[in-house]
């Protein structure tokens, strides 16, 4: 067909990348030519539009999806506001006759698809909606009462008998739009940190985009997968994918890396890894099944009786816990990481959430609001659905009493104390034994390593033994409701 006939449009979100894009697919599949658009809408998103570290990586994903759609043929184009005006508008334009989109499942986005669907269907413009982001569609999948899955182990074997959607290649070009559409300028947005730069240590550790994710994927593959079981929970190895913000963004199609994993069952050498690879990524699907179906999850807690736990309030201590200063090494190293990457492993993350929850006695609202500032994977399902699993408040979370020792996963899990003396450099100096509680080492041993404790690094702001009595306490105060 020749570039005058009328367009159809693709709206991106989370899923930015032409390689099984359902949406995408489907539409040049029409023949007609494609506008693929993307809308930053703040305000549906309210307080959970991208944070800082977010937009950084989103600049350059939507960056690397420019670049790639413009390969096929197309140019991506860029609007800033209301998404059903900012759609019809420009379909009424255009002339266009459809618009493809992956489904999402925030609590907005079904409004959004149903608002699109009236608007445009007024216009008999065609929405058609796809799957795309998740292995499989959480309304497809109930236990056998017809209920939704709140427990994990049922859920990763129904996910894994009901079978992933089959991916879909990428078009092997688009038929672009030869009209004008205004685009804003990606610059503009100014997701990119300016003064000052915090951003800077983030280019080292990162490649946004489908390219990048690509690249992430087949390195753990090939270097890390077979060991992937031993070692995901050690923070001082590089023993993860640290594929999160690629598939948080839809530039790595979960459903690829699901049946390019599959093979590996097979093979004695890398059987264990995988099996733990996938069943991880259905901890993904599961968080995003909860929170489909629970759409409160990010604000309220899963279980009721936890919205009467005495949960406090204390600026100081949790200034602490986000700067790093709370004077557990574990603890803190973990939360630089963040701050200096983006990221932090999840093993960490589980220390350091249980430390606030737990020690602090903060609630896990204002830890969820610190990560969705600072990860570059922070994503609405796995961050809501991994703090009430840390506070114990979530579907199948951790059971409240179970209370992590900072100085014994410390010991257990960064064992030489290499993920410390990295992020936590005044520490360096302490011999293995210390660094894990410095507070426990004898002056002598302190001088040696050049630490002065409430001086060059913190004193601790919490004792473990009294603070995780006043947590058995306070859910001893609720633990007697209904949940
Ligand atoms: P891998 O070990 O390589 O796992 C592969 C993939 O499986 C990950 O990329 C991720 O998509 C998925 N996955 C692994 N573990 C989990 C999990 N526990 N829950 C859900 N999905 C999982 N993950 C996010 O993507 N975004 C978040 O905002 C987020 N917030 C979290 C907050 C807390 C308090 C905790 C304890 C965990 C959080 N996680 C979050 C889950 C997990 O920590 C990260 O997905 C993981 O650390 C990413 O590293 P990776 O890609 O190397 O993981």
């Amino acid at each position: 067909m020749a570039s005058s006939d009328p367009p159809v449009i693709v709206l991106f979100d989370r899923d930015l990348r032409v390689d099984d894009n359902p949406a995408l697919a489907k539409a040049a599949e029409t023949g007609q030519p494609v506008i693929p658009l993307y809308v930053e809408d703040v305000d549906e998103a309210g307080a959970w539009a991208p944070g800082g570290a977010k937009k950084w990586w989103l600049h350059h994903s939507l960056e690397a999806l420019g670049r790639d759609l413009k390969k096929l043929g197309a140019e991506l184009v860029l609007r800033r506001g209301d998404t059903i005006t900012i759609v019809s508008d420009i379909a009424r334009k255009t002339g266009a006759t459809g618009v493809y989109l992956c489904r999402g499942y925030e609590p907005w986005a079904p409004a959004r698809e149903r608002a699109l669907n009236d608007v445009l269907g007024k216009d008999d413009i065609t929405v058609t909606r796809t799957a795309g982001r998740l292995l499989i569609e959480p309304d497809q999948i109930r236990t056998k009462t017809g209920d939704v899955y709140k427990v994990y182990t049922p859920f990763w074997r129904a996910v894994s008998n009901a079978g992933v959607r089959t991916p879909v290649d990428a078009p092997h070009s688009l038929n672009g739009f030869a009209g004008k559409i205004a685009s804003d300028t990606l610059a503009d947005w100014g997701y990119l940190p300016t003064k000052p730069d915090w951003a800077e240590g983030f280019e080292d550790v990162w490649a946004p985009g489908a390219d990048g994710g690509r690249e992430r994927f087949a390195a753990f593959v090939d270097d890390a997968i077979a060991d992937y079981d031993d070692k995901r929970n050690r923070p001082d190895l590089p023993g993860t994918s640290r594929l999160s913000p690629h598939f948080h963004h839809g530039e790595v199609s979960p459903a690829r890396c699901w049946f390019a994993v599959l093979p590996l069952l097979d093979d004695k050498k890398t059987s264990k890894g995988a099996e733990t690879f996938l069943k991880e990524l259905v901890w993904r699907e599961f968080s995003y099944h909860l929170l489909f179906n629970f759409p409160h999850l990010p604000v309220a807690p899963f279980r009721e009786q936890f919205s009467a736990f005495p949960w406090r309030s204390d600026k100081t201590a949790l200034k602490a816990w986000q700067r790093g200063r709370t004077g557990y090494p574990i603890v803190d190293a973990g939360m630089r990481e963040l701050w200096a990457t983006g990221w932090m492993h999840n093993r960490v993350r589980m220390i350091v959430g249980s430390f606030l929850t737990k020690n602090l006695l903060l609630p896990w609202q204002d830890g969820e609001a610190w990560f969705w500032d600072c990860l570059v994977d922070a994503d609405l399902a796995s961050n809501s659905a991994s703090w009430q699993w840390v506070s114990g408040s979530g579907a199948d979370a951790a059971p409240y009493f179970r209370i992590f020792n900072p100085v014994k996963q410390s010991e257990t899990y960064d064992p030489h104390g290499d993920y410390i003396r990295k992020w936590v450099p005044e520490l360096a100096g302490l011999e293995t034994k210390q660094i894990h509680a410095p507070w426990d080492a004898t002056a002598s041993q302190l001088k040696a390593g050049k630490v002065s404790l409430g001086d060059s690094y913190p004193q601790p702001i919490v004792g473990h033994k009294e603070t995780r009595e006043r947590a058995l306490a306070a859910y001893d105060k609720i633990k007697t409701s209904k949940s």
